[in-house]
């Protein structure tokens, strides 16, 4: 069995894989750069899997290259917006994520964000290196606290659940929350409030924190509209897809004071930033690093191999996207 690694990964996923006697051949030329289009097609040529991440759009065009050996996708993210899944179906190609191992550390990540625009964590370091620190003030970089907040999760699957879950138990904060359909369980767990619309939720929200995957329905979720709903004190937090939220409309927004704050580690148009959001000093920028903890990369990088493995010794793989 050959299997085509589209950029470099931990080690333990790669050993997972060369302990099965399989021969793995990695893009090593894609360490610090998604691979090129022209890499992967020649690497998924007679390769059995194609072991991608989310840097990566595989499309029909790649999969009709991996073909006829090509059997399995497996993706290192659990985010699979990059994968043309029907096109994989229509070519009986399974496709798989690595979802679970990586919802903690986003989560942690996820109140990173928060605590730090709240409470301007990054503009204070700034103030420090740039020699502005002269002496305490009573009125100096104020910030707004979490404790008995509202938090509007919008999405609340394993990550916006995990989040909820610390906003409630860690923060005393009131939760609301917003997806397809409630969750009575969690509601009676942590006291968390089903609002069906969105208009409903934002207006209630100190903060709101996004975790549905990209979708159709979910592109431009937060658009020039729907930020106007939201308090002029409240703070937007992004950990989910870039395009969710509409850019331009969010440079407005903080520029013009709609919002009080936003913090987001994806883009609408990666690796490229928006250049309205770099001049702002309201807003936090980190480069897609939610998942990026050694412990959880190691655990994706495993799961990815699992996948792979089960696939072509026959048997389901325990994350196949359906
Ligand atoms: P999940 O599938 O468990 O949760 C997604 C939730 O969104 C589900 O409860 C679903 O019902 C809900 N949803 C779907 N469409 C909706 C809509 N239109 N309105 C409201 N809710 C809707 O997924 P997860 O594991 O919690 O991951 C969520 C997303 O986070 C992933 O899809 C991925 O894109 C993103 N992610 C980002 C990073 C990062 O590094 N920044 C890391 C991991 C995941």
């Amino acid at each position: 069995m050959k299997i085509f690694i589209t950029r470099p990964i931990p080690d333990i996923g790669i050993q997972l894989l060369r302990d099965k006697g399989y021969e793995v051949l990695i893009n090593e030329a894609a360490r610090d750069r998604a691979a090129d289009k022209s890499e992967i097609l020649k690497g998924v040529k007679g390769a059995d899997a194609l072991l991608c991440t989310l840097t990566e759009k595989i499309d029909s065009e790649i999969m009709d290259a991996g073909l006829p050996t090509l059997k399995m996708i497996a993706n290192y993210a659990v985010g699979f917006d990059n994968i043309d899944v029907e096109a994989a179906r229509q070519r009986n190609i399974m496709v798989a994520n690595t979802p679970g191992v990586l919802t903690d550390t986003v989560a942690e990540h996820t109140f990173a964000l928060m605590l730090a625009i709240s409470h301007r964590i990054a503009e204070a370091d700034k103030f420090i290196r740039a020699g502005k620190y002269n002496a305490w003030g009573p009125t100096l970089l104020l910030g707004d606290d979490l404790s008995g907040k509202t938090l509007g999760v919008i999405g609340l699957g394993r990550i916006g659940s995990r989040v909820a879950y610390h906003a409630v138990k860690g923060f005393d904060m009131e939760v609301l929350y917003n997806d397809i359909k409630p969750d009575a369980g969690f509601e009676k767990e942590l006291g968390a409030v089903f609002i069906e619309k969105l208009e409903d939720l934002l207006p209630g929200c100190d903060y709101v924190s996004l975790h549905v995957p990209l979708l159709d329905s979910t592109q431009h979720l937060i658009n020039e509209q729907r930020l106007k709903m939201m308090k002029t004190s409240a703070y937007l937090i992004n950990t989910s897809r870039g395009p969710i939220i509409d850019e331009k409309a969010l440079v407005r927004a903080l520029k013009e004071g709609w919002i009080r704050g936003a913090a987001i580690d994806v883009f609408e148009n990666e690796p490229e930033v928006e250049r309205g959001l770099m001049k702002l000093n309201n807003i936090i920028l980190t480069p897609h690093i939610a998942s990026a903890t050694h412990e959880t990369r190691d655990k994706m990088a495993a799961l990815a191999a699992k996948n792979i493995i089960e696939a072509l010794e026959g048997r389901v793989p325990p994350n196949l996207v359906k």
